[in-house]
């Protein structure tokens, strides 16, 4: 069956037959579910079982000394300043990443958005953002998927922190996936792929950008460099999952 088509029979079976769990269709058993997942994808999604680089969230050992970083993000600088992550992607956590891809995954992305605040709600709010902004989806994705992941993220962990929405970005160019090998060429793909909008606040504020994922960092390293150079105090960036 066509792709579309099948995701609609399930979404209407969805609606009809109320589903499992979110992640991994899981029927409800003896444990309900909880905000939708069933108990072992709720404990593994707001669960981080590592301790990580609070410069670029990289998963590190359990004795590592961070204050300076981490060996991935001392032999690199990034523009933000600080990154904080749900968890490592792995397990159900990638999962349900891979699921917000879908152009039905909003429902998801939203119930995400909802965990980190509740997870790592103290840490953000003890940093102390102005605006939680989300990376901005090039408008041919946006179109194909229904929805940007980030977006949704981004709006109900703001909600969940007490700290305003907004888009303060645009993405003026389409960048094909990132395949290139070295950590230049990843940079020289996504040099130019943002622009502040017209009217957004940013100068003198800190900003926590939103993204699902964090592989090498270099589009979320893009993002905050154009935040800085339009005057931004402080850039964090928060994201659902890390890759290793
Ligand atoms: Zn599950
Ligand atoms: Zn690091």
């Amino acid at each position: 069956m066509h792709g579309a088509i099948r995701e609609l029979v399930r979404a209407a079976l969805g609606w009809a037959f109320p589903a499992g769990c979110l992640v991994c269709d899981a029927p409800e058993g003896a444990d309900p579910l909880r905000h939708g997942l069933c108990p072992a994808c709720f404990d593994a999604i707001t669960t981080d079982a590592h301790a990580s680089c609070p410069l670029c969230a990289q998963t590190v050992g359990p004795h590592a000394n961070t204050a300076d970083g981490c060996s991935e993000c001392r032999s690199q600088s990034f523009a933000f300043d600080r990154a904080f992550r749900l968890g490592e992607y792995d397990g159900p956590l990638r999962d349900a990443v891979l699921r917000l891809k879908h152009w039905n995954g909003e429902g998801l992305a939203d119930l995400l958005g909802r965990a980190f605040a509740e997870c790592s709600g103290s840490d953000l709010r003890a940093a102390g953002f102005d605006v939680v902004a989300p990376i901005p989806l090039h408008w041919g994705r946006r179109l194909s998927r229904g929805y940007n992941q980030s977006e949704a993220v981004a709006r109900e962990l703001a909600a969940g922190i007490g700290v305003p929405f907004a888009r303060v970005l645009r993405r003026v160019r389409y960048t094909p996936q990132q395949l290139q090998p070295s950590r230049e060429a990843r940079r020289a793909n996504v040099k130019g792929a943002f622009l502040v909008r017209t009217g957004a606040s940013v100068a003198g504020n800190a900003v926590l950008l939103v993204d699902d994922v964090m592989t090498t960092g270099s589009t979320l390293h893009e993002a905050a460099r154009v935040l800085k150079t339009a005057g931004a105090a402080r850039v964090a960036v928060a994201v659902l999952a890390r890759r290793k």
